[in-house]
């Protein structure tokens, strides 16, 4: 694996692999990285010939001040298992590199419903901030392939979003990635680490949420479970922020269940000061 912290080098090392016709693979990440961005890599590594992965923990997407300075860092282990999971390139870039010209340079995006609704409106700025952030890094990896999970359900169609408004300068195709899980269905996520013992036991509970709302689709009505569900993440200590289905093809919002629609139950809720986010589609 070759490590790269300046654009100039990994685009040097990359134009020429796009010279040879290589097909080069995208996984950008926040590091603390787990088995879930382990998915991302392994599959990126199966579809084109080099994986390059990111690590930057992007200070322009925290609408918060307090999760950014508590984001975990594990640059050790993060190359630990990037070697392990069998990623030819690694960029751990600083802020400098990433933004030249200053945080504030470039321009905004118009990511329209989207950034109005569930993550675009409970965390005013964020993305802004991924569009940011992608949008350079695809400037400096020109990726034919980028990989993304499910798990970040609304960033991943924000990011074809992107794509489009970018008009595509590389022809890069999106590959939406399967949540990895823990056994009892938690999702990974670099900010379980922030949680203690009793959090992480209780943090399933939005799993189990979710599932909850997929078995009942046919039989209630969702404000019924969606008031269930509330109560029952209030009861574990949960502050939740949204319990939500939407029309899985465009995020729209829905009121009540429809069988005639892609769904997707989405929910974010805090536990302590660590905020989590899960979907599950449910037909
Ligand atoms: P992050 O480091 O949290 O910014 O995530 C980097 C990428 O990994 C994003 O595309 C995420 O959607 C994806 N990812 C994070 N957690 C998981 C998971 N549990 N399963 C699959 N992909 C994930």
């Amino acid at each position: 694996m070759i490590i790269f912290k300046t654009e100039a080098d990994i685009q040097n090392y990359l134009s020429d692999l796009r010279l040879k016709g290589k097909s080069i693979g995208f996984v950008p990440t926040m590091g603390a990285l787990h088995a879930g961005h382990g998915s991302l890599v392994i599959k990126a590594k199966d579809e084109t010939d080099c994986v390059v992965c990111s690590v930057f923990v992007n200070p322009t997407q925290f609408n918060d001040k307090v999760d950014f300075e508590k984001y975990p860092i594990t640059r050790e282990a993060d190359l630990a298992l990037l070697l392990e999971w069998g990623c030819q390139v690694a960029f751990f870039p600083d802020v400098e590199d990433v933004y030249p010209n200053g945080m504030n340079a470039g321009s905004e995006f118009d990511f329209g419903y989207l950034n109005t609704i569930l993550e675009g409106e409970k965390r005013p700025g964020h993305f802004q901030g991924v569009g940011q952030v992608v949008s350079r890094l695809l400037d400096i990896v020109k990726p034919s392939d980028l990989f993304m999970g499910q798990k970040d359900f609304q960033q991943c169609m924000v990011i074809q979003k992107l794509l489009e408004l970018k008009e595509n300068p590389y022809q890069t195709k999106l590959h939406i990635c399967p949540t990895v899980r823990d056994a009892d269905g938690l999702a990974m996520s670099s900010r379980n680490k922030l949680l203690s013992e009793p959090q992480r036991t209780l943090a399933a509970t939005i799993y189990q949420c979710l599932v909850s709302i997929q078995s009942k689709q046919s039989t209630d009505s969702f404000s019924v479970v969606q008031r269930e569900c509330l109560d029952l993440l209030t009861n574990k200590d949960f502050i939740p922020e949204y319990v939500s289905i939407a029309d899985a093809n465009n995020l729209s919002l829905l009121e009540d269940f429809d069988a005639k629609r892609k769904m997707v139950a989405l929910i974010a809720a805090k536990i302590g000061s660590v905020r989590l986010i899960d979907n599950l589609l449910l037909n």
